[in-house]
């Protein structure tokens, strides 16, 4: 049976790197802070901007949570403009799902790249694709690798398969896992035979949004997959895109939830910090 990667033990390795970083700038009196917009109500949105914030308040970090369901897309932009030119917060992020009209491509430009912590700015993802150190990935797409390299997961060379080429996870997965250069495949829902593009990977990232999508036939024997997707299931619980029956075929796989989604959020705030201590020049 595959390997069963621990995404809360990844966590904790980064959030010790950010405790690190904290007690530099807690003693030169600096507070890291993160805005969180918030513009619609959604349950899943509300869950996860909590766990944020626990987690931000174990590690010192401030998460202001701003509520603006329902607001425009110029009233929204506004708001994100004035947290990125507020010199006492150091990131700034905007929760989806957005109001209904409004799109991240309305938004993303108002958030400074500096404190772009969720690389939504498309200004971050050039930078990103240009192989800039100054760009924020988004977290997610960060995450993947995070977990890759914690794994101690060669990619040099290696067939990594991405599924999903949304703008927030697939493209950036993609732009890291090239960084790493790997040899990279990203597939989408127009892409034909994805069971046997699949197959070909050594490493399998999947970023759709569908539960059990990713099946048995999908995966070479030993492969390692990394499972983004996060789907409400009826009794409330969540599933990811791996069919879980995977478990079965591959060498090591993710967990949802427990995988991606806690180094997320651990890298949130990683880059929180190093937004503050980049801004204060330590
Ligand atoms: P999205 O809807 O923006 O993009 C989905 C992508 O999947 C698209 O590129 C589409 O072409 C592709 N796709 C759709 N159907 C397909 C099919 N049948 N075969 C192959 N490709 C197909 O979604 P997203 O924002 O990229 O999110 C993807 C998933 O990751 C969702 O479940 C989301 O909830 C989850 N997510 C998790 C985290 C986390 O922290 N764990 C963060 C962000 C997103």
């Amino acid at each position: 049976a595959a390997h069963r990667i621990d995404g809360r033990v990844v966590a904790a390795e980064i959030d010790a790197r950010t405790t690190d970083d904290m007690a530099r700038l807690t003693a030169a009196g600096i507070v890291p802070t993160l805005a969180v917009v918030v513009p619609t109500h959604d349950e899943g949105t509300a869950w996860y901007v909590r766990s944020i914030a626990r987690a931000g308040k174990r590690l010192g970090i401030t998460c202001l949570v701003d509520t603006l369901h329902g607001a425009d897309a110029a009233t929204l932009a506004g708001h994100l403009k004035a947290r990125s030119a507020d010199p006492a917060v150091h990131g700034v992020i905007c929760q989806t799902p957005l109001p209904a009209g409004v799109t991240l491509a309305d938004l993303g430009t108002a958030i400074a790249p500096v404190k772009d912590v969720d690389g939504a700015n498309p200004t971050s993802l050039g930078l990103l694709a240009t192989g800039s150190a100054e760009a924020f990935a988004p977290a997610t797409a960060q995450a993947v690798l995070e977990i890759l390299r914690h794994e101690q997961v060669p990619l040099a060379g290696r067939r990594v398969v991405v599924v999903g080429r949304s703008t927030v996870v697939g493209k950036p997965a993609a732009l890291l896992l090239l960084a790493e250069h790997a040899t990279v495949t990203v597939c989408h829902s127009r892409s034909t035979d994805l069971p046997a593009l699949c197959r070909e990977a050594d490493v399998l990232v999947a970023a759709v949004g569908r539960p059990g999508l990713i099946g048995v036939d999908h995966v070479r024997p030993g492969a390692v997959v990394v499972d983004v997707g996060t789907n409400p299931t009826p009794d409330g619980g969540l599933a990811g895109d791996v069919d879980p029956a995977v478990a079965a075929v591959a060498g090591a796989l993710t967990p949802v939830p427990g995988g991606v989604g806690p180094v997320t959020t651990a890298l949130l705030h990683r880059h929180t910090a190093l937004a503050a201590a980049r801004a204060s020049g330590r």
